[in-house]
């Protein structure tokens, strides 16, 4: 054992069992294009404007989490695959430092291969969790942005993950998905982790001005029972661009509507991380 890891040790043993963990996060929903993505970039250099220690994991093959933080997928060493399928590939060897002061598990298109490969292993919804754990004495929160599947990965999520947060858009038909989902999350909790909680639907590319939107966003908390989360994410071109240059749109774009939306969401989850 180093004198450095030694020494956090100590002081963890000094901590105590009241020493904070970290909170993880998983941002779900099985349909695409909701800005699950967006959500974790943006609340996560949210939460690093706060003075957390944030981590994103990627979790979708498509990689595009990995790609918006200025990491080009086709260049990195160790991803979030190896780290799932290679056994004994260490966490904090794929982790990278990104811009917006969060760092990064990445992904890559290899991932699309890794439900496969974890469909025989034993406890295969609990190899994420066994992977993050550690990472908790080194994080405030980690948010995980997965894919647009109910797959093993996203069961490997909600195994791993103390609350999850479900981005939806203002549309009816955004509903039915919204109910499988917490059919899934039922089963998670009931089967794999009972400690999991909805900490809320996020409602995302929000229009104020149309008349159906408005009337989604105040029936969908009653309807299911669950926190809306505060205020709703506006509509806003700027969204497109941050991507493009590697960070979120709280930097690239500091006081736009959406920016604002999203850090006022995140300070609204304080208290549960
Ligand atoms: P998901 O991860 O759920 O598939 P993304 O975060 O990739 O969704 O978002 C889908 C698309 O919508 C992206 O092109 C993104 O830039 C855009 N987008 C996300 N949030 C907003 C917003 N509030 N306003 C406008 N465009 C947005
Ligand atoms: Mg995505």
């Amino acid at each position: 054992m180093t004198q450095v890891t030694q020494d956090r040790e100590k002081s963890r043993e000094q901590d105590g069992p009241a020493t904070r963990l970290g909170t993880i996060v998983a941002v779900a929903n099985q349909k695409g294009g909701v800005a699950k993505t967006t959500s974790v970039a943006s609340l996560g250099a949210a939460f690093a404007e706060l003075g957390k220690r944030v981590l994103l994991v990627d979790l979708d093959a498509q990689a595009c989490l990995t790609f918006s933080l200025g990491v080009d997928p086709d260049a990195v060493e160790v991803s979030i695959n190896e780290v799932l399928v290679g056994r004994g590939v260490s966490a904090r060897d794929a982790i990278v430092q990104c811009a917006d002061g969060v760092d990064l598990i990445p992904s890559v298109i290899e991932l699309a291969g890794a439900e496969a490969q974890l469909l025989p292993r034993p406890g295969r919804e609990y190899v994420l969790r066994s992977i993050l754990e550690p990472l908790r004495h080194d994080y405030d929160v980690i948010l995980v942005d997965c894919s647009p599947s109910l797959g093993v990965l996203t069961l490997n999520a909600l195994t791993a993950s103390q609350g999850v947060i479900i981005p939806m858009v203002c549309e009816m038909l955004s509903h039915r998905g919204v109910g499988q989902l917490l059919d899934t999350v039922t089963d998670v909790k009931t089967i794999l982790n009972p400690g999991l909680e909805v900490f809320g639907i996020l409602p995302t590319l929000y229009d104020g001005r149309s008349k159906h939107a408005r009337a989604v966003l105040a029936d969908v908390g009653q309807r299911y029972g669950l926190p809306v989360l505060s205020p709703p994410i506006p509509k806003t071109v700027r969204f497109a661009e941050a991507p493009a240059l590697g960070r979120s749109i709280l930097t690239t774009s500091r006081s736009s509507k959406g920016a604002v939306a999203y850090r006022d969401v995140a300070v609204s989850l304080l208290p549960r991380i």
